[in-house]
């Protein structure tokens, strides 16, 4: 069924994953995969990181694995920014080979001092290409709180609207701690006539490390609520993993009874920090097929 059939029926749950940094091997994250495959996700998404050559035989592997081993739908994340034509015509002929017909199509950051290839400046060009050259679903990023090279959200949700008229079938949000910012943004896009279905992005943070990155990503102050209880909990490792799962089980649940289309959770490849919170949500999940409108 295609992911814009789902949507319709139910309130989607949705993982991301990422391939092993390093030499890590594959087998560490098929363990995760498994572990992950119980809760039978409506689809996981691999990445691609930004430069778009190293990983990517493992983000093949990986989604094949997805797809064809774990028989959930797969989506496959590629950036456009540093590579060619031919370079993403060859991913999409090994995707399509292995039937993952889900496409996340990106931009891609800078890397500094890295010159793009110069094919793909913007999503929306990448979008028309993956369109025009295969037989795929295309899903696209958005930001409730404003790209961070964006004028302003105005702008943003302008070129947003560009992306999705070029065959975007749906989005998927940036990390936000905030719930409201993103019920603001959807009702932004939705002014805008974005009429495809938004899934909120939610990450579980679990450590101490991935606070400063996400304040990077996300590109906006954190809210004091979440500071305040990260801060709280700072020197002691369990206790900020049982805040974080409980921050994010928060906020699904706030989003599930606001009628949200779906939740991508970002797992970090922690599958037990998914676990916990599918089995705290799973009830709302299940009671969405009434959700409102
Ligand atoms: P775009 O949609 O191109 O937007 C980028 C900026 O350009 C915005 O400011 C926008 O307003 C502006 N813009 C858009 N279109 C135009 C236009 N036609 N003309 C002028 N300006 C325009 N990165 C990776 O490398 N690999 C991944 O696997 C990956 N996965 C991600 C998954 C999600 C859910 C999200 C939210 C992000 C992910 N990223 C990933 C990061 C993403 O590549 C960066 O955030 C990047 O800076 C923007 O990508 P985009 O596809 O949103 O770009």
């Amino acid at each position: 069924m295609k992911l814009t059939e789902v949507f319709k029926q139910k309130t989607v749950f949705s993982f991301e994953v990422f391939p092993p940094h390093g030499k890590t091997p594959l087998v560490k994250i098929k363990q995760t995969l498994e572990e992950l495959e119980d809760i039978h996700p409506d689809f996981i998404s691999v990445t691609l990181g930004a430069g778009g050559t190293g990983k990517r035989d493992s983000t093949v592997e990986i989604a094949d694995l997805i797809q064809n081993d774990l028989h959930i739908p797969a989506v496959a994340h590629i950036p456009g920014l540093y590579q060619s034509k031919k370079d993403v015509q060859g991913l999409l002929d090994q995707f399509a080979a292995h039937h993952v017909t889900n496409i996340m199509a990106l931009r891609g950051d800078r890397v500094p001092g890295h010159e793009p290839v110069g094919d793909f400046d913007h999503a929306d060009d990448l979008v028309k290409f993956i369109k025009q050259n295969g037989d795929f679903d295309v899903i696209g990023a958005c930001y409730p709180q404003c790209h961070q090279e964006a004028k302003d959200i105005a702008t943003d949700i302008r070129f947003l609207k560009q992306k999705v008229d070029c065959g975007t079938e749906h989005l998927i949000s940036q990390l936000f701690f905030d719930n409201q910012c993103f019920y603001d943004f959807t009702k932004q896009a939705r002014q805008a006539d974005i009429i495809v279905p938004i899934e909120a992005g939610i990450m579980p943070v679990t450590n101490q490390k991935q606070i400063a990155r996400i304040a990077d990503i996300s590109g906006t102050p954190l809210p004091e609520k979440f500071l305040t209880i990260m801060n709280r909990y700072v020197d002691n490792p369990e206790a900020m993993r049982d805040a974080g799962i409980a921050y994010a089980i928060d906020q699904i649940v706030d989003l599930v009874a606001h009628g949200v289309d779906g939740v991508h959770l970002y797992t970090m490849n922690h599958s037990q920090v998914a676990q916990r919170i599918w089995a705290a949500t799973k009830t709302l999940f299940e009671a969405s097929t009434t959700k409102p409108v």
